[in-house]
Order: structure tokens, then C-alpha cells, then sequence
């Protein structure tokens, strides 16, 4: 199946993802089984998850940003609180704080690795919280954080990442993974908390089911909402779950032939020396981001902004300048990234951006 540009061309979209029989297979599955929902999937996928994270516990909910947000009322987080969320990354990271009724403060990120920039943290007496993320699946330096305030690690796209043989996932007192189409394992919306404190686990597990007491008599004592995960939806992400490593080795490849390619010519992606990234999206650093983005769509490239300054949106505007945030926005290009790819494909993105680039 192929689509094509305005232009005529093929056009070569920015993400597909990977799925196909075995999920088709598993989905019918469960729709022939009667229980839609809460049923044996959910609790397949959370053994899953929480193996793959080397965690005691993962809850599924209903997306990334469900999960960021129980996550962030799980560690109390509320009217008062500060909470530190870098400047750079998707909105949810700090719309879920500002819900929650709590004041996200932006902390720059450091240009070169496109995450929060340690040097420039700085916790007050009202800070409850860091909001680590590993943006575009590049983990954070985690351990260059300050001791003392719980972590919470937005890992939304790095399952299957490591920080010096650490999952991610694993790297903070609670994580939050996303199964949107774009991240490495998709559920098409979907999301999961996972935790080795067992009073946590069960304070999401009862937030995400309308307040109701794991394991109780259903007792409610707090407000909850429904965040659940159908069981149709785990059904699809248990196949690519199986197949992670395969899923992660295909994405490794594909970013090393970009990086082959345009090395030299652009400012690449890259992890520390040591870490396992895990390539969510593609990244690059250029010069005037927009007007190529532009050129590359004219061209049949699905190209995109990385992702979201936060002090240039409205709702974030009162925060002062952050140099390095403006800086990636500026200049970061999300090039097609997906397991479809062919050789030839990344030929004619690098030709591109090499043109573009000169
Ligand atoms: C995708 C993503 C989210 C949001 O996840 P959804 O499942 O789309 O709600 C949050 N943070 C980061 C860093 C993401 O990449």
C-alpha cells in the first residue's frame, strides 16, 4: 500500500506502525471471549510491561498522558506544589501538573541531548516533584539529579531503553509509558504506570477504577476516575510486546543508517556511551527547522517538528526565556522513522536534507 504526495511522488510517512496478523488474531480473540474489558489481556500485558521494565508492578491506563497524570496525583502532587518539567517535550508532561491543580516550572534542557539540563535545576520549598523525561527514547542522565525529590520518569517513548543497563521505565520512584501510534509498541491510545512500591501500584490501580479499593469490598474512600485499558487494546500491544527486542534491533539499524548518512552534515541523535536509546523518533539539528520541514513535505517526506517549546505556548508564556528549549525548537527535524523503512527510503530522506542542508 502506498501513498502518495500531492506531487505525485511516493510519499514517505513520518511513522506506520507495526502491526498486522498476530494482533488482527489476538483482537478477534477477545472479541469471540465476551469480556471486553478488566479481563486476562490487561493483566497479560501489565506481567509484560513490568518484566520488560525490571518493575514490580505496571498498570495500564487509557494513554501516556493518563498515565502522567495519576502518576503525578498518586505522588500527592497538588494546589501549592511545584513541580520541575523540562522546557522542552510534549505538553502533557506539564499540562497533567497544572491539572492537578500544581505549578509545572520549566528547567532548560541542555541542547545536546535535547533533555533537562541538571545544571539548570533548581528546587525550592514548595518543589514536590521532578518530571524526568527521555525524550524522544534517549534515557535520562538520571543519576545527575538532585537526591531527595521523587522522580517521575516520563518514558512515554523509551520502552525498551536502557541508562547504563537500567531500564527505562525503571529509573525513578514511577514511570509513565505511552502506546500512541508514533512510540515503539501501540495499543493506537494507551498508556501504563510502572512502579516497585506496592502502595503507589495501588493507589493508580484505584484511581484509574473510579476510586474503587484493589482487592476491598468496593469501598470507595477517594475519587477516582475510569482510565482503564480494554482488553481488545492489550490485546494488540502483548504481540509487539513479544517481539520488542526485534522491534527495537529494526528501529537501532535504521537510526544507524541515518546516521551513516548524515553525520557530518547535520547534528545527529545520540546516547551516552553505554546506554541502549530507544529511538522513538529520529531527531536531527539544523539551521531554520521550519522552512525545512516545508521543503521536505514539498518533496513527499513526512518530516515534523520534534516536539513542543513549552515557554512559547500560551499557557507556559510567563515563565522567561529558556535559550537551549529555543534553541532544539528551532532547529529539530523528526525525519520518517518506522520499521517499513527501506534503504532506498533512506536515501532519498538523506539526499533531502543534505540539499536542504547546503
Ligand atoms: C507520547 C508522549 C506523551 C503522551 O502520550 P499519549 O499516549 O499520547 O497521551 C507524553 N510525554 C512524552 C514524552 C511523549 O512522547
Amino acid at each position: 500500500m502506498v501513498s502518495r504526495a500531492k506531487s505525485g511522488i511516493d510519499l514517505i510517512r513520518l511513522a506506520w506502525p507495526d502491526v498486522g496478523a498476530a494482533e488482527a488474531e489476538a483482537v478477534a480473540e477477545v472479541l469471540a471471549s465476551g469480556q471486553l474489558t478488566m479481563g486476562p489481556k490487561v493483566e497479560e500485558f501489565e506481567r509484560g510491561l513490568a518484566a520488560a521494565c525490571g518493575t514490580e508492578h505496571a498498570v495500564v491506563v487509557s494513554s501516556g498522558t493518563a498515565a502522567l497524570h495519576l502518576a503525578v496525583l498518586a505522588l500527592g502532587i497538588g494546589p501549592g506544589d511545584e513541580v520541575l518539567v523540562p522546557a522542552y517535550t510534549f505538553p502533557a508532561t506539564a499540562n497533567v501538573v497544572a491539572l492537578a491543580g500544581a505549578k509545572p516550572v520549566l528547567v532548560d534542557v541542555d541542547p545536546g541531548t535535547m533533555n533537562l539540563d541538571p545544571a539548570k535545576l533548581e528546587a525550592g520549598p514548595r518543589t514536590k516533584a521532578i518530571i524526568a523525561v527521555d525524550l524522544f527514547g534517549r534515557p535520562v542522565r538520571v543519576e545527575q539529579l538532585p537526591n531527595g525529590l521523587p522522580v517521575l520518569e516520563d518514558a512515554a517513548g523509551a520502552l525498551g531503553a536502557k541508562r547504563r543497563g537500567r531500564p527505562c521505565g525503571s529509573l525513578g520512584a514511577l514511570a509513565c509509558l505511552s502506546f500512541h501510534p508514533r512510540k515503539i509498541v501501540t495499543t493506537g491510545e494507551g498508556g501504563a504506570v510502572t512502579m516497585d512500591d506496592d502502595e503507589l501500584a495501588d493507589a493508580i490501580r484505584r484511581m484509574r477504577h473510579h476510586g474503587i479499593e484493589p482487592r476491598g469490598d468496593f469501598a470507595i474512600a477517594h475519587a477516582g476516575l475510569n482510565y482503564r485499558l480494554s482488553d481488545i487494546l492489550c490485546a494488540v500491544g502483548i504481540p509487539q510486546l513479544a517481539r520488542l527486542d526485534e522491534l527495537l534491533e529494526t528501529r537501532t539499524r535504521l537510526a544507524a543508517g541515518y546516521t551513516e548518512r548524515l553525520g557530518g552534515i547535520v547534528e545527529v541523535p545520540t546516547a551516552d556511551e553505554g546506554d541502549v536509546h530507544g529511538w522513538q523518533a529520529y531527531v536531527i539539528q539544523v539551521d531554520g527547522a521550519a522552512e525545512k520541514i516545508a521543503a521536505l513535505r514539498e518533496r513527499g517526506i513526512e518530516a515534523q517538528v520534534g516536539t513542543y517549546a513549552l515557554h512559547r505556548l500560551a499557557a507556559y508564556r510567563d515563565q522567561g526565556e529558556f535559550p537551549g528549549a529555543s534553541q532544539v525548537f528551532d532547529r529539530a527535524i523528526a525525519l520518517p522513522f518506522h520499521t517499513r523503512l527501506s534503504s532506498s527510503d533512506l536515501d532519498r530522506v538523506a539526499e533531502a536534507v543534505t540539499e536542504l542542508a547546503g
